[in-house]
C-alpha cells in the first residue's frame, strides 16, 4: 500500500472560518455533499473531501486542490446537507485564502483580504493620479482646462501619451507578470498534489481543451445551465448566468474598444489615416460600442448585485472579496458614465474630479488582479485546463 504524509496545520481550519467557513465544524463526513453536487464527475467528487481536508487542517490538500475553483456556488449541497454545513463557503474561504497568499508581494495580498487594507489600497492610486493632475495643471495652468473652443478634453490633464498609456500598460502587464508567476505555481501545486494518482492520463492537447474552455466558461456560460439556482435565491433560475454573461461581455466589448483606440492612436502617428482623436463623436461606431459595453456592465452588475442581496443566508454568503470586487465595478462603471455625463453638460469641475475617480478605480482594478476575486478568472481557467487535461469532464 502507498504510503501517505499527511501534515496538519493547527491553524488553518481557524483561519477558513476567519475566511467565511464558519460551518466547517458541522460536517460529520457523510457525503451527501458529493452525491448533491451537479459539478462534480462521477471519478473524482468533491466537495467531501475538501471538507474533511479542511476539518483536519490539511493546508498543502486544499491549497494544491484544483477542485476549490471548480465549484459554482449553486447551494444544493448546503440545501441536502443534513448537518446545515455550507461546503461552498468553505471552498469560497479557500479561494479567499488563495488570493491572499498565491503571489507576491505577499503585503497587498494581506491588504486585500480584509476591509481595514481600503483605505491604504485606494490612496496608492489616488496619490499617483493626484502628482499627474497637479504636474499637468502646472503645465497648461489650470486644474480645470478647457480647449480654446471652451470644450473639455480630459487628454489636456490626463494626457495619453505621457501618463495614462504608460501607466496603465507598466500597470496591465505588471499584472499579467505576477498573475503568470501566480499560476505556473498553482499548476506545480496540482502536479505535485496526491490528487494526480486520480486521474486518467493526458487526453487532448492543451490548446484544444483551452479554446472549448473559453467558450463554454466565457462565451456561453454553458456551465451555469448545469448549476441552476433559482429555488434557493428566489431569483429567476438564470438570473446568474444572465448577470455575470453581461458583465463578461461588457468587459469584452471595453476592451476591444481600448484597443482600437490605444491602437489608433499610437499607429495613427504612423499612419495618420487610422488615427482616432478623442473624445469620439457620440455616434462613431466605436463610441457606440464603448456605450453598449457601459449599459451591459450596469445591467450585469444590477442583476448580480440584487441576486447577491437577496440570497438565502441559509445556503449562501457573501465575504469582503465578493462585495469588494462588485463595489470596484460598480465604482467604474458610475464614475465612467457620470464623467462623460458632466463632460456632456459641461460641469468641468464635477467631470474632471469624477475622471480622476475613475482613473483611479481602473488602476485598482487591473493593479490589485492578482489578489482579488477577479484572478479567479485566470485561476479557475488554469484549474479547468489541469483538470480537462488529465481527462476529468
Ligand atoms: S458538508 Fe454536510 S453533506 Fe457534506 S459531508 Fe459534511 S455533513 Fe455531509
Ligand atoms: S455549491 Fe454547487 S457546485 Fe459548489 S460544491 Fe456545492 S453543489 Fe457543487
Amino acid at each position: 500500500m502507498a504510503k501517505v504524509t499527511l501534515t496538519p496545520d493547527s491553524g488553518f481550519a481557524r483561519e477558513l472560518m476567519d475566511a467565511g467557513g464558519e460551518s466547517l465544524k458541522k460536517c460529520y463526513q457523510c457525503a451527501t455533499c458529493a452525491v448533491a453536487c451537479p459539478m462534480a464527475p462521477a471519478n473524482h467528487p468533491y466537495p467531501r473531501k475538501e471538507m474533511v481536508w479542511a476539518s483536519w487542517g490539511l493546508k498543502d490538500k486544499i491549497t494544491a486542490d484544483p477542485d476549490i475553483w471548480l465549484c459554482h456556488n449553486c447551494g444544493n449541497c448546503a440545501e441536502l446537507c443534513p448537518r446545515g454545513a455550507n461546503p461552498a463557503d468553505v471552498m469560497a474561504a479557500a479561494r479567499n485564502l488563495m488570493y491572499r497568499d498565491l503571489c507576491k508581494p505577499a503585503k497587498i495580498g494581506k491588504l486585500m483580504s480584509k476591509r481595514s487594507g481600503l483605505p491604504i489600497l485606494f490612496a496608492i492610486p489616488a496619490l499617483l493620479w493626484l502628482i499627474v493632475w497637479a504636474i499637468r495643471a502646472a503645465c497648461v495652468g489650470s486644474w480645470f482646462p478647457r480647449t480654446a473652443d471652451g470644450r473639455i478634453v480630459f487628454g489636456q490633464i490626463f494626457y495619453g501619451d505621457y501618463t495614462i498609456d504608460p501607466i496603465f500598460m507598466l500597470t496591465f502587464f505588471g499584472a499579467i507578470y505576477i498573475l503568470y508567476k501566480g499560476c505556473s505555481k498553482l499548476w506545480n501545486m496540482f502536479k505535485n498534489n496526491d490528487g494526480k494518482l486520480l486521474v486518467i492520463g493526458p487526453t487532448k492537447p492543451w490548446y484544444w481543451h483551452l479554446g472549448m474552455l473559453l467558450w463554454e466558461e466565457i462565451g456561453s456560460h454553458k456551465k451555469f445551465d448545469t448549476c441552476t439556482t433559482g429555488p434557493k435565491t428566489g431569483q429567476p433560475e438564470n438570473s446568474r448566468k444572465i448577470g455575470h454573461m453581461c458583465t463578461v461581455w461588457a468587459f469584452i466589448c471595453l476592451m476591444v474598444v481600448t484597443a482600437v483606440v490605444a491602437g489608433g492612436h499610437w499607429v495613427g502617428k504612423v499612419f495618420p489615416c487610422i488615427s482616432i482623436a478623442t473624445p469620439m463623436p457620440t455616434l462613431f461606431p466605436v463610441k457606440i460600442l464603448a456605450n453598449f459595453g457601459a449599459i451591459l456592465l450596469l445591467v450585469g452588475l444590477f442583476l448580480l448585485t440584487i441576486r447577491r442581496k437577496r440570497q438565502n443566508p441559509k445556503y449562501f454568503s457573501s465575504s469582503y472579496q465578493d462585495w469588494y470586487l462588485l463595489g470596484l465595478i460598480w465604482c467604474i462603471a458610475l464614475t465612467g458614465c457620470f464623467s462623460q455625463f458632466f463632460r456632456l453638460i459641461d460641469a468641468v469641475h464635477c467631470a474632471y474630479f469624477i475622471y480622476y475617480l475613475h482613473l483611479v478605480f481602473v488602476w485598482m482594478l487591473f493593479a490589485y488582479l492578482p489578489w482579488s476575486k477577479l484572478g479567479h478568472l485566470v485561476y479557475r481557467t488554469a484549474a479547468l485546463l489541469y483538470v480537462r487535461m488529465y481527462g476529468r469532464g
